[in-house]
């Protein structure tokens, strides 16, 4: 069978009550759901709409799900790719793949390209040749690099990517009418790690009296991603043991467990 190439997703339900928390960076992403929206209204004045911007942050903060509810507020068509999957490539895949991408995605503008992990393909040229396949990854930059400065300024598509790693990224990823713009999206405090609580509890049949101020206390360090583990183990931790309700010490066995995977994955790490 072959293998994918890109994913494409046309009705994405995502929106922004999706995304929990990450006040400064919903606002500044609003600002590329209205360039999709209404790209006339920016352009009248002579304006360029920007084409790229990067999300900035650790593991499980919600980078994916905020550039997933970029395209659903805007109605607009996803196409996402993962910087990582490039490494398995073939030679001479990566640049192609690249190129069907964009050409798809510009098919049908307005749409949003998202790029997860870019660190995989975006490290600075000439560096870090620890795989073997540093041409092939130079190419498939390179290739990246063309498809953004060659699409008009008004095509409509607009290339959001993640990374976790913003040091390593060669510079000419981020020089003007590329990814010029950078949003931080950062593990959530007290009272964002609440809000993640409350959405991620929505489907959880739960004990009415929870105290989430509690909860949110006792998850210090925890991302977004660790909570939604947290909401859905206590769930199931509850059903095992014939529980009607999902109850506080679910919870707190859920974080628990969690916590003791955190430590191990940290143990193989160092
Ligand atoms: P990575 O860097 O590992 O790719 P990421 O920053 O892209 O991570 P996501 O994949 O968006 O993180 O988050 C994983 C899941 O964690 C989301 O699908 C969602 O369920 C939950 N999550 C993370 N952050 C939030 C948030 N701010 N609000 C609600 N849910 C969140």
């Amino acid at each position: 069978s072959k293998a994918k190439l890109f994913d494409e997703k046309t009705d994405v339900k995502t929106s922004f009550k999706d995304v929990a928390g990450l006040e400064g960076a919903k606002e500044e992403v609003q600002e590329i759901v209205d360039f999709l929206k209404t790209p006339d209204k920016y352009t009248s004045l002579g304006g360029k709409i920007p084409k790229g911007a990067l999300l900035v942050g650790p593991p499980g903060t919600g980078k994916t799900l905020l550039a997933r509810a970029v395209a659903g507020e805007a109605k607009v068509p996803f196409y996402s790719l993962s910087g990582s999957d490039f490494v398995e490539m073939f030679v001479g895949v990566g640049a192609s793949r690249v190129r069907d991408l964009f050409k798809q995605a510009k098919e049908k503008a307005p749409a949003i390209i998202f790029i997860d992990e870019i660190d995989a393909i975006g490290r600075a040229r000439g560096k870090n040749n620890f795989s073997g396949s540093n041409d092939e990854r130079e190419n498939t930059l390179n290739q990246l690099l063309t498809e953004m400065d060659g699409f008009g300024t008004n095509s409509n598509v607009i290339v959001i990517a993640a990374t976790n790693r913003a040091d390593v990224l060669d510079k000419a990823l981020m020089r003007a009418g590329r990814f010029d713009r950078q949003i931080y999206v950062d593990l959530p405090d007290v009272r964002e790690r609440k809000e993640i609580f409350e959405v991620h509890l929505r489907p959880i049949k739960t004990d009415e009296s929870l105290d989430l101020d509690f909860f949110a206390k006792q998850t210090p360090g925890f991302s977004g991603a660790d909570i939604a583990n947290v909401c859905n183990e206590a769930a199931l931790i509850a059903a095992r043991n014939e529980h009607k309700f999902v109850a506080k010490q679910d919870f707190l066995d859920a974080v628990d467990r969690i916590v003791g995977g955190l430590e191990k994955k940290n143990k193989i790490i160092t």
